[in-house]
């Protein structure tokens, strides 16, 4: 089953750290600002350091999406 696709696709999702309302540009975040946090999260060793940005889109198969709803 892949309910993450069509059926949630147009509505609107919080903000995986605040939740407020995401923001299709900066989903599953509201902000830059909240987007920022949770990379920031990731460098300090919160989440699996997967190093810098360029880096996360090689690697964007092995990253473990954070879905913690
Ligand atoms: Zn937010």
């Amino acid at each position: 089953m892949t309910d993450i696709d069509a059926s949630k696709k147009e509505l609107p999702q919080k903000c995986a750290l605040c939740e407020k309302k995401a923001v299709r540009a900066f989903r599953p975040f509201c902000s830059k600002r909240c987007k920022d946090i949770d990379l920031g999260n990731w460098f300090t060793g919160k989440y699996v350091i997967v190093g810098d940005e360029e880096h996360e889109k090689q690697v964007e198969g092995e990253v473990i999406p954070l879905k913690n709803e």
